[in-house]
């Protein structure tokens, strides 16, 4: 039994692990299949503000139930099972609002408890999702990254009558974008990399733009009537695309903000007031792992080609070497701890 833990920024280890017994409303998960995701690069390198160290990182992973705790019903040895990361306390303002993904007690396994980068992890059974059997297991760890802009959506709203500017051709755009293309949407992707572009084309865009040499406020412009994007997406995380954002939008536009800068940014009240632009925060999801699992057990999803390396458990560092180092040569890389 092993666990991936980051000991102190920017040293990553394989170590040894224990295996923990439940307790009574806990299971333990025999993690198969678990995504490197650029948050857990952040906590690597220290730049992720709620991590506390030594941490087993890993919160997109998917498994098999090894055991139950003595009060657990609704799940049995066996099941296969993907892990909502979001632990909330049920309580506080978010929670009763629905909103427990921003719970004000919020802790999230990998970052503010040890996570699933491990070959068998205890988790609260109201956080194991059961999955289809049919469903692959590496398939099924997908799920985590999918609520992430399944949230965006159900945040700013998203539907047929829809013009989306994504910004960001990475995970996140892809995964809204793929999102986006099954609420009827249509989908503009605009990335300054032409690589990570195809991959988009690949999973559905209905238009491509190349940040940098396109002029993408000029490019968006003639949409939806000449009214611009109905919705825009940052996924990129850049002040200045949020202040472009506001000006492309259309009137009655939605802003979706996923990106984590702590920089100020110079958003016009005018540009908000005018359009009445709504702009949202989205972070982590709220519950919506069923709803995705839902998708991808339908085939309404396809996201197997998204996974573009597996290493072995072990082998973690060398994963972890392959993002930093040829980051456009991924898109989600996963381990097996099988
Ligand atoms: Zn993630
Ligand atoms: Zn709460």
């Amino acid at each position: 039994m092993i666990a991936v833990r980051v000991r102190a920024p920017h040293s990553l280890e394989v170590i040894e692990a224990d295996r923990a017994e439940p307790g009574p409303d806990e299971v333990r998960v025999k993690v198969s299949s678990a995504g490197i995701c650029g948050s857990d690069i952040h906590i690597l390198h220290g730049s992720n503000p709620f991590a506390k160290y030594p941490r087993v990182i890993g919160h997109e992973f998917a498994g098999t139930i090894a055991a139950t705790g003595a009060a657990v019903t609704a799940l049995s040895v066996g099941d296969n099972v993907v892990v909502d990361p979001v632990i909330s306390c049920g309580h506080c303002y978010a929670c009763r609002v629905g909103r427990s993904n921003v719970c004000a007690n919020l802790e999230v396994l990998g970052v503010h408890r040890d996570g699933g980068f491990r070959s068998q992890v205890v988790v609260p059974a109201a956080n194991a999702v059961k999955v289809s059997k049919s469903l692959p297991i590496s398939v099924a760890a997908l799920a985590e990254p999918f609520s992430i802009a399944a949230n965006v959506l159900v945040r700013t709203g998203c539907d047929e009558r829809d013009t989306i500017l994504i910004y960001g051709s990475g995970t996140v755009g892809l995964t809204v974008l793929q999102v986006a293309k099954l609420k009827g949407a249509r989908v503009i992707v605009a990335d300054p990399d032409k690589r990570r572009l195809e991959r988009a084309e690949q999973f559905g865009a209905d238009r491509l733009l190349q940040s940098g040499k396109d002029d993408v406020p000029a490019s968006v412009a003639g949409e939806n009537d000449g009214l611009g994007p109905t919705l825009v997406i940052d996924g990129a995380g850049v002040p200045a695309l949020l202040e472009e954002a506001c000006r492309v939008a259309s009137p009655a536009g939605r802003i979706g903000i996923l990106g984590f800068s702590p920089a100020p940014c110079n958003v016009s009240q005018q540009e908000i007031v005018k359009k009445e632009l709504t702009l949202v925060g989205s972070r982590l999801s709220r519950r919506l792992l069923p709803e995705v699992i839902g998708w991808l057990e339908s085939g309404q999803l396809k996201p197997e080609a998204m996974i573009t390396q597996t290493f072995s458990g072990s082998d973690a560092k060398d994963a972890f070497a392959l993002i930093e180092q040829a980051p456009e040569k991924t898109v989600k890389v996963q381990l097996d701890f099988s």
